[in-house]
């Protein structure tokens, strides 16, 4: 009898407990513009509203080292320094050295100094041009991040006076990633972070079923999601002809550039989406493999045991021109085309 009724105490307080950390449980949405996007931050948990305030602060504090225009950034006084060594943060210095590794693993498809060649088509203004041949030649010059200098112990970097450096390709892919690292810190289990297209995911929905994530079709509006994409703790981030571009007597320019020719990228493809557990590496490689077209960017995927380590795995997700689909094998359970997209051909590629 007693038994019993300690058991049922024990019984009450539990679902009394329960009950109320639903009840704490609190769902946040913020939206920031930070890195010249707009970022939207969804997050769950009983402390949500302190997790997303650390997770804005955190973008903040990493699009104030990375920005290539304030004047106080690390970049900006890199930019700036003549060829002299500049003191700069961790975060930076890091940052330096997984896009300079990801440049050589995709034998500079990446390449974080082809800023000047992006400014002289006016990507960074918006008065958009297209340049000389010759000028073109002259700017691809000064990209050999060979030349970069990188010193561990003081934390520097010292790269020649006639280069620029510009972590557009890798910064929100890493800023998901350090934001996604926070948020398991604090604790929480659920939380989507779209950084303008870069999603970055943390656990699953909150009713426990996995992040959909959709995905654009490059020749429709936006809005227009061609297939959806169920993950969990994952980054899914596309890079896109259609994300910033210009036409021009009947030719349309975008902002990812071949380092090979200083013209936008034309490798047959519209969009490339990776896929994987790290944002820098899905966020370097969507650039990349973007320049690279499909039939490297699929020897690359195929070859990738021996590049790089688990936690740096990915998938792929390429939109051709003609608006055919290629996914990797690792997405085939996991990759749904929509209504009306019924009718797409997708071609699963197997190692
Ligand atoms: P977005 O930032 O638009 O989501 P990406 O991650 O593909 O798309 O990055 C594109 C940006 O990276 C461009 O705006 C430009 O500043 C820079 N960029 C363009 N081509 C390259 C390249 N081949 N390597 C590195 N950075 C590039
Ligand atoms: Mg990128």
């Amino acid at each position: 009898m007693k038994r019993t009724k300690l058991r049922a105490i024990v019984l009450a307080c539990i679902i009394i407990f329960l009950s109320g950390c639903a009840k704490s449980e609190q769902k946040v949405e913020t939206q920031i513009f930070a890195m010249d996007t707009l970022m939207t931050l969804s997050v769950t948990g009983s402390n949500a509203q302190e997790a997303c305030e650390a997770v804005q602060a955190l973008i903040v504090e990493l699009d104030g080292l990375w920005s290539v225009t304030n004047e106080s950034s690390d970049l900006w006084r890199l930019n700036h320094a003549r060829g002299e060594w500049v003191s700069i943060s961790r975060q930076t210095l890091s940052l330096w050295e997984e896009a300079s590794a990801l440049s050589s693993r995709t034998e500079g498809a990446l390449n974080p100094a082809i800023y000047p060649v992006v400014r002289a088509w006016g990507f960074t203004t918006g008065e958009y041009r297209v340049p000389q041949e010759r000028e073109l030649a002259a700017l691809l010059e000064h990209i050999d991040i060979s030349y970069v200098q990188a010193d561990t112990q003081n934390t520097a970097l010292r790269i020649p006076a006639d280069m620029q450096l510009d972590f557009g390709a890798v910064a929100k892919g890493r800023a998901g990633g350090l934001a996604a690292e926070l948020l398991r810190e604090m604790g929480i289990t659920s939380a989507c972070l779209n950084l303008g297209g870069n999603v970055q995911t943390v656990g699953s929905r909150p009713d426990g079923t996995p992040w959909r994530v959709g995905l654009r079709d490059p020749l429709g509006e936006e809005g227009d999601y061609l297939a959806i994409l169920s993950v969990e703790d994952q980054a899914v981030v596309t890079s896109g002809g259609y994300q910033r571009y210009f036409d021009l007597d009947g030719e349309r320019y975008w902002h990812i550039l071949d380092p090979e020719s200083g013209y936008p990228a034309r490798s047959g493809l519209l969009s490339v989406t990776v896929v994987g557990p790290s944002g820098t590496v899905c966020d370097g490689l969507s650039t990349a493999l973007f320049v690279m077209g499909e039939e490297q960017a699929v020897e690359f995927w195929r070859g990738r045991a021996d590049l790089i380590r688990n936690e740096e795995d990915f998938d792929l997700i390429l939109v051709r021109e003609d608006g055919s689909v290629v996914i990797t094998e690792g997405l085939e359970s996991r990759f749904v085309l929509t209504t009306g997209y019924e009718d797409t051909r997708v071609e699963v590629v197997t190692w």
